[in-house]
């Protein structure tokens, strides 16, 4: 997961607004689309045709400005696929109207898919992985995102194929679960079979306050992005303005048994990160303040 932006409302010369850029089993999801993302895109040299999901958390600037440059960029790079966009239902509007005013014809369709912001919904299962949505708590209507790989079968252990001398056709029972039958003797399929690494999930909270109401969608993931927008001194504003802070994020992090946090979507005024680590610690001690262009990855588990 490469973090593309992680500033917040006022874009910095050292922060971008908010973007990520997920990959996960050959597939590059972007998670919002803040003004400056395809710039972001080309520095760390991603190839723009590979991006077929979009993910938009909210219609709040600083997440989706990107979006109409980005696609059009899309459109005179040759682009023919069809792009997937998931985002709360005006977006959709907003494109309509951006491109026809602007006598813009994309040369491929956009399939927008609405998310529901009132409850949690399946919004992507394609055999290998799926993505819910979820509301979080913000100022207007807003999701956050849960990315899970789907159970993979095990793989043979190398030394039963030799051992045993199993044919294809016995190899794809087994991996069904089928024990194997070999000289009238029964050998257990977990005898021959390696247990499969354990699904990864990250989970990602765009804008939202403090909120348990979070927790059940994002529970035991093994990388959660959780913004923290202000310090625990400025937590009256980050209630106000339905943000968090770095404690907050902490907290919530704890609560949802997570494995790793990171924070981000900072407010322009803070200069110095190591203040939100240190913050964030007091609760929660595998933390990391993100910055742009940082890259983060889930070993796999068996
Ligand atoms: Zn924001
Ligand atoms: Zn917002």
């Amino acid at each position: 997961m490469n973090i593309l932006g992680c500033g917040s409302a006022l874009p910095t010369i050292r922060r971008n607004p908010t973007s990520q850029l997920v990959y996960v089993q050959e597939r590059q999801l972007l998670l919002d689309c803040g003004e400056g993302t395809q710039l972001q895109l080309r520095k760390y040299k991603f190839k723009f045709h590979k991006i077929n999901h979009i993910f938009i958390s909210h219609l709040h600037g600083d997440h989706y400005l990107g979006l109409m440059g980005l696609l059009a960029s899309f459109s005179l790079l040759g682009r023919k696929s069809t792009i997937n966009i998931y985002a709360p239902k005006p977006l959709n509007e907003i494109l309509k109207i951006h491109f026809k005013k602007g006598y813009n014809d994309l040369d491929f369709k956009i399939n927008f898919i609405e998310l529901n912001t009132k409850k949690e919904e399946l919004i992507l299962d394609d055999g290998v992985i799926e993505v819910r949505s979820f509301p979080v708590v913000h100022r207007i209507d807003c999701c956050g995102f849960s990315i899970k790989e789907k159970i993979k079968q095990g793989n043979l252990k190398k030394s039963a194929i030799d051992k045993y001398n199993i044919s294809i056709e016995q190899i794809v029972n087994i991996k069904k679960g089928a024990n194997f039958l070999y000289k009238g003797k029964v050998i257990p399929n977990s005898e021959i079979i390696k247990s499969p690494p354990k699904p990864r999930k990250y989970s990602y909270c765009a804008d939202t306050k403090y909120s348990e109401s979070i927790i059940p969608y994002i529970e035991n993931s093994d990388l959660l992005y959780h913004e923290s927008t202000f310090l625990e001194k400025m937590s009256d504003r980050a209630k106000t303005t339905y943000h968090s802070t770095a404690l907050d994020a902490a907290r919530i992090a704890s609560k949802s048994k997570v494995k790793k946090l990171l924070l981000g979507h900072y407010s322009a005024r803070y200069k110095n990160l190591i203040e939100f680590e240190a913050e964030a610690k007091q609760i929660f001690s595998n933390v990391v303040a993100v910055k742009d262009g940082d890259i983060f990855t889930i070993d796999l588990r068996y």
